[in-house]
């Protein structure tokens, strides 16, 4: 094998697997990091950087990096990233003296923003302070999108997600509230350098089966009732609820409804309950507050009596495999099942629409009446119009929402300054830094004790199901913090060989506790991997191969098994081995910036 280049950012693209794993690429072991130091008002600024949001992403990210992070290889769960960074936004201090100056002086440039959900709130935050004038249109009173109207307040209180969006508004944005875009060729003659079209996904699906219509002063759709109980519009439900679907949407509903005078409310869904869409810690959460969740259940009509909806029958499925071995759902044949109840909640998906966008104006959609979009750029058929958030690819979530957001603002800058938006992006880089203070001294705790991942205590039950504004989950305190942060095995901080100060006296070898350091002959990768002390069976992760050394062997290190320990340049009497962090180096909308 060819030596290792470990200046090659796609190296550490597999290592550091948190921060890769991440839409927006966070910088989660720094600020592990400064939360174990204590450092939370430093913390909360470098989430900031990357993700916009860090006390709502704290409390509502669907948290990609948890699943990816390589605690989950030594122990049987990932650091608990996601509520770390709650903790930043907790106990941080006033930032208002580190946000980045606003210039009052303008840059000549105007962009116009649809929607003032975290994909539009994402590109105004990142052209604001490169001087451009940004006009934003919402048709919601209020900024936030789907975090305002969906996510109910018992997950995400209304003050943590007042000050994060306020912060951004108050950087200078000119809103347009309660005034939605009813057409795009409207806000193309209004003069704007670029725009950018956040508008999410606002249709919910419907179910059409016996008895919809009928029955349609009780059935709701899901989002929609969730926005008018966000907006104080709705604030009571019948006592009996059935909630059909199996995300998170339906987590939402059903656990709303309970809080709004539902006593039996039951969630159905079609599939298996190992199948669900919604977030493991979604189910669990709405089966702690005791809402039963009866799967393999299809909705079959609704049930009218006197004029009204009083029940859904359901046909019992099971899974089984065709022919070719696809799965899939057929009828048990058993009796239907009626489920008697006042209300229904539909929470089986959502869509996007763009009726406010004329097919004619230079705006190509595909088959499914999506946005064309480049997948780099984020720029439509038209230059001047850029998709990001939910309206661009469906629906995801915030984090993407955010990382789309910074892609696009890089492009609109770019178009804007009259630069080529694929030929003159900035590009992503790596720097190494050593992290030794001492002879054994290291910048970063390298103990990496069997400690159990820490659950975020709850409020009582009893007070939260009473109150839908009572916020469910506490956080850590500081002490937990710690404790979870100590959890974390400081993955960006790297092994680095440097082969022509070996000795081959294998002390690294020998004080390796993952036996993840081997010297031997070199060969094809899929041989070498077989030769290893411990066999690298893991082939999406790297081998860390050297040059050879004195006798003609290289060393061959798995970073698969590696836990960043350090054991190995505290033994090492030469220094050949060094730890150093890679700090990756992440283009956002002005140049380069360091994360
Ligand atoms: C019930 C529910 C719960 C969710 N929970 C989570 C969660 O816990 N964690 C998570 O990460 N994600 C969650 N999501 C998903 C997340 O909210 C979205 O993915 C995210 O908000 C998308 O951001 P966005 O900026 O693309 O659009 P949105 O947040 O949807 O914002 C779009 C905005 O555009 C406005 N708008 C639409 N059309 C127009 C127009 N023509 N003119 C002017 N304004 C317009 C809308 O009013 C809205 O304010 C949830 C979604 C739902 C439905
Ligand atoms: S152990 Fe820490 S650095 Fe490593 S993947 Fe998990 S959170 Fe990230
Ligand atoms: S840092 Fe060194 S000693 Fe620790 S697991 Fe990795 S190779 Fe082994």
């Amino acid at each position: 094998m060819k030596k290792t280049d470990i200046s090659d950012l796609q190296h550490f693209h597999k290592v550091v697997d948190c921060q890769w794993a991440c839409p927006a690429h966070t910088n989660v072991p720094e600020y592990i990091r400064l939360i174990a130091a204590g450092r939370y008002t430093d913390s909360y600024m470098l989430n900031w950087f990357s993700n916009v949001f860090p006390g709502v992403l704290g409390r509502t990210c669907d948290r990609p990096c948890e699943p990816a992070c390589r605690r989950g290889r030594v122990e049987e769960k990932p650091v608990a990233i996601c509520r770390l960074k709650r903790v930043a936004a907790d106990f941080k201090d006033d930032i208002s003296d580190r946000l980045p100056a606003i210039p009052s002086k303008k840059n000549g440039k105007r962009v116009a923003l649809v929607g003032a959900g975290p994909a539009s709130l994402a590109v105004a935050r990142d052209l604001l302070p490169l001087g451009y004038e940004v006009v934003l249109y919402e048709k919601d009173q209020r900024g936030g999108g789907a975090m305002r109207t969906q996510i109910p307040a018992f997950r995400l209180p209304e003050s943590v997600l007042d000050e994060e969006v306020d912060r951004i508004l108050d950087f200078g944005v000119e809103c347009h509230f309660g005034q939605p875009v009813q057409s795009m060729g409207w806000l193309l003659k209004q003069g704007f350098d670029a725009v950018f079209v956040g508008s999410g996904a606002p249709r919910g699906r419907d179910l059409d089966i016996p008895g919809r219509q009928e029955a349609s002063a009780n059935i709701h759709i899901g989002i929609d009732w969730l926005a008018s109980v966000a907006f104080e519009h709705i604030n009571t439900i019948g006592k009996r609820v059935v909630v059909i679907g199996g995300g998170n949407t339906a987590m939402d509903c059903c656990r709303t409804a309970l809080r709004l005078g539902g006593e039996q409310v039951t969630v159905t869904v079609r599939s298996g309950f190992d199948e669900m869409k919604a977030s493991p810690w979604e189910k669990e959460d709405a089966m702690h507050e005791g809402i039963p969740i009866l799967d393999y259940h299809a909705p079959k009509s609704f049930q009218i009596d006197n004029g009204r909806l009083s029940g859904v029958w359901f046909e019992k499925m099971r899974a089984e495999r065709d022919d070719k071995g696809r799965r899939r759902l057929v009828p048990t044949g058993e009796p239907l099942v009626l489920i008697p109840c006042d209300d229904v909640l539909m929470a089986i998906g959502q869509e996007n629409a763009f009726p406010w966008i004329e097919r004619d104006i230079g705006i190509e959609f595909d088959q499914w009446d999506m946005p064309k979009l480049d997948a780099d750029t984020f720029q439509s058929t038209h230059p001047q119009v850029f998709f990001g958030g939910d309206a661009a690819f469906g629906p995801k979530n915030i984090i993407w929402a955010v990382a789309h957001g910074h892609a696009a603002a890089i492009s609109m800058d770019l178009l804007c300054q009259g630069k080529d938006l694929h030929a003159d992006r900035p590009a992503k880089g790596v720097t190494l830094v050593s992290q030794k203070m001492g002879m054994h001294d290291w910048s970063y705790g390298n103990d990496f004790a069997a400690t159990q991942r820490l659950a975020v205590p709850h409020a009582d039950k009893f007070k939260t199901l009473k109150n839908i504004k009572v916020e469910v989950e506490l956080g850590f305190d500081a002490e937990m913090a710690l404790k979870e942060a100590a959890r974390c095995l400081n993955c960006d901080v790297q092994t680095v060989f440097t082969e022509n100060l070996c000795i081959e006296c294998d002390a690294c070898v020998d004080i390796c506790p993952e036996d993840c350091i081997t010297f031997t002959t070199n060969g094809d990768e899929a041989e070498l991997r077989t030769r290893l002390t411990a066999p690298a069976t893991n082939l999406d992760q790297p081998l860390y191969v050297s040059d050879p050394v004195p006798t003609g062997r290289v060393m061959v290190k798995d970073e698969d098994l590696c836990l960043h320990c350090g054991f190995c340049a505290e033994r090492c009497p030469t220094g050949a081995w060094d730890m150093q962090k890679s700090i990756l180096t992440l283009p956002q909308a002005g140049g380069v910036c360091r994360v």
